[in-house]
């Protein structure tokens, strides 16, 4: 077998077994679509380099335009499916117009005016203004990610490679007059490398940011408890660590609310296990509407909950669990008998200074521990190291 063979070999082989791996992906991954259109894009591309040395019965111009159809299908596909990946719409008109203009003008060179030199300077021009126009889709999203970035640059060195390096290796080789020896020119091997290296690349790349779709989706599922929505106990801790280290670098007040509903063993056997988990779900959908964007709910234990609000002080944490309160022990829950009252006690606790996470966690299940016993259906307060804090003690306090 000589070199040329391999080399020429080279691409379809890498085309079909990362057309063969995106499938294969996308197989376990039906809800990210941009998989199987990445799987059909390198396929077909294999199936375009093959048709440049295998001449179909329909002759060779019209095999050419099938293998750069082909081509063509996998540049606009392999871009759609890049842009959309990372979120943003895909310039349907503009790859319209690149991949038609230099498919038109592919035509116009091969069977109007025939010129084996225009034909190779319009397809690369139309895949260099279609990485160009992924570059600048992707400008925006760059500093999002390490594949942003490289996927970023490798459009532009796309770009680079379908104009600069074609026209340098045309001018430098002279123009072609007919397919003899065009196989073995310093502009196919060039192309032929290049494009093997490009899409290798680029492949790597998104196959990196495929697993790192799937790892993120693993650690949302890891840190969400099913029955709430909310996070669980481990998730919460490490968004609430994550919050607390903010405010601190910010010098910003931030404050802890635990809760934990009332008689809740009395409810599951008065009303059953089902309608405990209402209850619970119930709640959890209430605090997590009350808590927002900028706080992070947790269900932490079977009926506790827990808050972190950033920019609160202890005063206004104590509001926002009054108001939970009053909200959640005024109303009902569906699927329980009307007029079945459930309520919940309350934890406030601010931190102070630099505290850790765990001692604020603490001394806001000492304020709970204190709502629990004066009647429950009520808020307490942690006021230990009182200095930081200007807030006169009420006179409902326990
Ligand atoms: P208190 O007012 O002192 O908090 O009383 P309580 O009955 O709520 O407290 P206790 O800690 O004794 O009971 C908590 C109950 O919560 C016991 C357990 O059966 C119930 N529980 C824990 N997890 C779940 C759950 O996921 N679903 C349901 N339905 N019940 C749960
Ligand atoms: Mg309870
Ligand atoms: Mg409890």
């Amino acid at each position: 077998m000589d070199t040329g063979l391999y080399i020429a070999l080279l691409n379809p082989t890498i085309a079909l077994a990362l057309g063969a791996a995106f499938l294969v992906l996308w197989t376990y991954q039906r809800h990210r679509p941009y998989l199987a259109v990445l799987g059909f894009s390198y396929s077909v591309s294999a199936l375009g380099f093959l048709l440049q040395y295998f001449t179909l019965p329909i002759g060779m111009s019209l095999t050419k335009l099938v293998s750069n159809i082909c081509f063509t299908f996998a540049g606009c596909c392999l871009s759609g499916a890049i842009v959309a990946r990372y979120g943003r719409k895909v310039p349907y008109v503009g790859i319209g117009v690149l991949a038609g203009g230099g498919l038109a003008s592919f035509c116009w060179f091969l069977f109007v005016a025939p010129d084996l030199t225009w034909r190779v300077l319009a397809m690369n021009f139309g895949f260099g203004g279609i990485s160009l126009l992924v570059a600048a889709e992707l400008r925006p999203v760059r500093n999002n990610g390490p594949t942003e970035k490289i996927l970023f640059v490798l459009s532009l060195l796309s770009g680079l490679n379908f104009f600069v390096r074609t026209l340098i290796v045309v001018i430098a080789h002279g123009p072609f007059t007919s397919y003899d020896g065009f196989y073995g020119s310093s502009y196919w091997t060039t192309a032929l490398l290049s494009h093997a290296l490009l899409s290798l690349l680029i492949a790597l790349c998104l196959f990196t940011a495929a697993a790192l779709d799937v790892m993120k989706a693993l650690k949302a599922e890891t840190y969400t408890d099913p029955l709430s929505g909310l996070l669980n106990r481990r998730g919460f801790e490490e968004r609430a660590e994550f919050l607390l280290q903010r405010c601190a670098a910010a010098k910003f007040p931030v404050a802890l609310v635990l809760a934990d509903l009332d008689h809740f063993k009395a409810l599951n056997d008065v009303h059953g296990h089902a309608a405990g988990d209402r209850v619970i779900a119930d709640f959890a959908a209430k605090l997590r509407t009350a808590a927002g964007a900028r706080g992070a709910a947790g269900r932490i234990g079977g009926e506790e909950f827990a808050v972190v609000l950033p920019l609160t002080d202890l005063a206004a944490a104590r509001l926002f669990a009054e108001a939970v309160r009053t909200l959640y022990s005024a109303g009902g829950v569906d699927g329980l008998p009307p007029g079945t009252k459930v309520t919940a006690s309350f934890g406030v606790a601010a931190r102070s200074g630099e505290e850790a996470l765990q001692p604020l966690m603490r001394r806001a299940d000492e304020a709970l521990y204190k709502a629990k016993k004066n009647g429950r259906d009520s808020v307490r307060l942690s006021y230990e190291r009182p200095e930081t804090l200007f807030v006169p003690e009420p006179s409902w306090a326990g």
